[in-house]
């Protein structure tokens, strides 16, 4: 017992709302018994990183210095690679961070943060952080429905959350549903577009998320660098809205959000854009390929949610349940993600990785799910 705990029995509360919050659960690296695996639980990407990333970082400013605490070389080539002013960007210790100060700048205790069910876990814990109630609008069979959502927008709502494509399902809303998600917005809510997977679209298929916060001032919209980029250990994301929101944003944000070798690596990854469409192409060639294999096995009942994102969510209604298939493809050396915690017991999300990982779990789950009865 130590020498406090002998004076008195008091000890510092935290605020309720913290109390409540379950932490974020990452994908894991190991199988219960601590055996490696290979990783298809937290969609890093298949084909690493950018050699040029990796020769920038190798060469970045000493550690011994203070990086620079606005990022304004990342920020001016953002700015040139999206055509956005780099006044109207902000960068963030992962875009994780920024959702959690955007929530915390516009909501508060009594204010509500509305999202769709299934959607990304990270939304309950930054709502809940600021003292803000989550409001979880029901889902369209795994989908994000914008009329459902927009039934559920109440004067107390401050801010929405919109991942796009969605992370656990890789659902997409195309542009039509997101303007329209936005027009019928009250001008006072900030509608936060999560495009964390953004990279992984056609072109011609952009939701038109960056056009709406170039022209409207409520609308926030985010991205990483963990994810097509292939730099998640490097903690980087950024955003853009307007001039306003970011300087709010600017206020909040830790003073040097992004280390020295983050810039560098980062600053180079921008500039090699070859490295960003191999890995888009590489995924939907694989996720194509994936997904048909998963509806080979719809008579055993498996379904594949169609994914616009990086890893396929396979829900399993029939005899093989979404544990089994979870256990048996870490006995052959696969961990991917399953979520009961999530209201998900009955579906695996699975990162896209290599062809020959992919042709693996594909058989795996065809074995186990004609052993099944
Ligand atoms: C992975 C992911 C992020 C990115 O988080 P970082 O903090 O940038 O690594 C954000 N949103 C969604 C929906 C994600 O899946």
């Amino acid at each position: 017992m130590t020498d406090s705990q002998t004076i008195s029995n008091l000890a510092p509360q935290p605020k309720p709302w913290i109390e409540a919050i379950h932490a974020y659960v990452p994908g894991k690296s190991k199988s219960a018994d601590g055996k490696p695996l290979i990783k298809l639980s937290a969609n890093e990407n298949p084909l690493g990183t950018s050699q040029a990333a990796l020769d920038a970082r190798a060469q970045a400013v000493a550690p011994s210095l203070y990086p620079d605490p606005d990022s304004v070389a990342l920020r001016g080539a953002l700015g040139e690679l999206h055509g956005i002013d780099p006044v109207r960007i902000l960068c963030g210790t992962g875009s994780g961070e920024i959702l959690g100060i955007a929530a915390s700048a516009y909501a508060g205790p009594g204010d509500e943060i509305l999202y769709v069910r299934y959607g990304f876990s990270l939304y309950e814990i930054v709502a809940q952080r600021c003292g803000a109630t989550p409001v979880i609008a029901p889902d369209a069979d795994y989908g994000t429905d914008v009329d459902t959502l927009l039934s559920h927008v109440t004067e107390r709502t401050r801010v929405v959350f919109v991942a796009n494509p969605n992370n656990p399902t890789g659902s997409f809303l195309p542009r039509g549903e997101i303007a329209r998600l936005h027009a019928a917005l009250p001008a006072d809510v900030l509608l936060v577009i999560d495009q964390a997977y953004a990279e992984y679209v056609a072109p011609e298929d952009d939701d038109g998320a960056l056009a709406l916060a170039a022209a409207h001032n409520n609308v926030l919209v985010t991205r990483t660098f963990s994810k097509a980029y292939g730099l998640a250990g490097e903690r980087v994301g950024w955003a853009t809205a307007s001039t306003d929101v970011i300087g709010v944003l600017n206020r909040i944000r830790g003073p040097f959000p992004l280390n020295n070798t983050a810039q560098a690596t980062t600053l180079a990854a921008v500039k090699d854009q070859a490295f960003v469409e191999q890995s888009r192409l590489h995924n939907l060639a694989e996720r194509t390929r994936f997904a048909a294999k998963i509806a080979a096995m719809g008579n055993h009942g498996l379904r594949a949610i169609p994914s616009e994102a990086n890893f396929v969510l396979v829900l399993f209604e029939g005899a093989l349940t979404g544990e089994t298939a979870y256990n048996g493809l870490a006995d052959r050396g696969y961990i991917v993600r399953w979520l009961p915690g999530q209201g998900l017991p009955q579906a695996l999300r699975i990162t896209i990785g290599k062809p020959a990982d992919m042709d693996a779990i594909a058989t795996g789950l065809r074995e186990m799910a004609e052993a099944a009865k």
